[in-house]
């Protein structure tokens, strides 16, 4: 078949451009790019736990679903407001044979007891409660009834026995809070769980609490640490494999005669901690440490930093 010289121009020219197309197309199959457009997307995730909004940020869009089911397996362990916790039926039995998971926490809080000279006390518990905290019917109780209930009070009350997970009271009475240390053990459990999975890069803000899991991006993750007021950012902070918690007065508090009563208590005296502290932020490679040792501060006040701070290498703290 013959074509004019113009024919044959347009059907080279045809040809030329379906072969660019067809190499184009099938090079971009076989070599796909090796950061595909959407690498840099960061999923969010949140959920209500543990008395707290939780929000998960991670490359990976199964983070928040493993983060949130392990987090529910910890609170229906240790919280007390769920009546059928290892904690409720420890707290109405006296004595109970509990999980590996439970007895580790609660054994981890007698050491911050005798660390923190009975500053950091899970025995607290029935403090929490006179003084309203726990149902937010808020009183200032009479010095009398204060001592009645510190007789309920002290690490010494609590008998671990390791062979079998056995926690017992010594008195009736004694009860346990793990207010101040669970929600960063939460944190250390999710973030093992993530690992399993192969996830490396993550950030969990519960409620204020942080656990920041490898880089985003490559670069460490940026934490703002908010004040008293709230629109206020006191500091930033970058981490990486570590935690981060804040304690504050201005978290739960009410007021009686013009004076201020936070929800931490001073288990030595009963009455809720009257530092010249405002907030404190404690840094540290694990959730729990950080929790409970911002708890802690918070009740010891200033003075007492440094001294508390030899016993935990790597932790770094900021006081406002
Ligand atoms: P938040 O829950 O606001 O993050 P914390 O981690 O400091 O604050 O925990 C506060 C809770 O810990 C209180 O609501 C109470 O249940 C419990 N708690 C209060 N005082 C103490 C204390 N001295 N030692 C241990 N737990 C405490
Ligand atoms: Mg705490």
């Amino acid at each position: 078949m013959a074509f004019s010289a113009k024919t044959r121009r347009y059907l080279v020219a045809f040809l030329i451009i379906g072969w660019s197309i067809t190499l184009i197309y099938s090079l971009s199959r076989s070599n796909p790019p090796k950061y595909p457009l959407k690498a840099k997307r960061l999923y969010r995730d949140n959920r209500l736990l543990m008395g707290t909004f939780w929000q998960v940020s991670s490359p990976n869009n199964q983070a928040g679903a493993i983060v949130f089911s392990e987090v529910s397996r910890i609170q229906q362990l240790l919280s007390k407001y769920i009546q059928t916790s290892e904690i409720s039926r420890l707290n109405r039995l006296g004595r109970l044979k509990v999980s590996a998971d439970t007895f580790f926490v609660i054994k981890k809080s007698q050491e911050f007891c005798r660390l923190t000279q009975g500053a950091f006390d899970i025995t607290v518990a029935p403090l929490v409660d006179l003084w309203g905290f726990t149902n937010q019917e808020f009183q200032v109780p009479s010095d009398d009834k204060i001592r009645a209930v510190l007789e309920l009070v002290g690490s010494d009350k609590i008998i671990l026995h390791e062979k079998d997970n056995v926690v017992e009271f010594k008195i009736p009475g004694t009860r346990i809070d793990l207010g101040a240390i669970a929600k960063g053990f939460a944190l250390d459990c999710a973030v093992k769980k993530l690992k399993e999975n192969n996830i490396d890069s993550c950030l969990i803000n519960a409620g204020g609490q942080v656990y920041a899991l490898g880089n985003k991006f490559g670069q460490a993750w940026k934490i703002a640490i908010r004040g008293a007021n709230k629109s206020e950012i006191t500091t930033t902070l970058e981490l990486k494999n570590k935690s981060a918690s804040t304690t504050g007065n201005y978290e739960q508090f009410f007021f009686k005669n013009g004076k201020r009563y936070c929800h931490i208590i001073d288990p030595r005296s009963g009455y809720p901690a009257q530092t010249q502290i405002t907030s404190v932020t404690v840094v540290a490679d694990q959730g729990l440490t950080a929790d409970a040792l911002s708890t802690s501060l918070f009740v010891l006040g200033k003075k007492d930093v440094e001294e508390i701070l030899k016993k935990f290498p790597g932790t770094l703290v900021k006081i406002y």
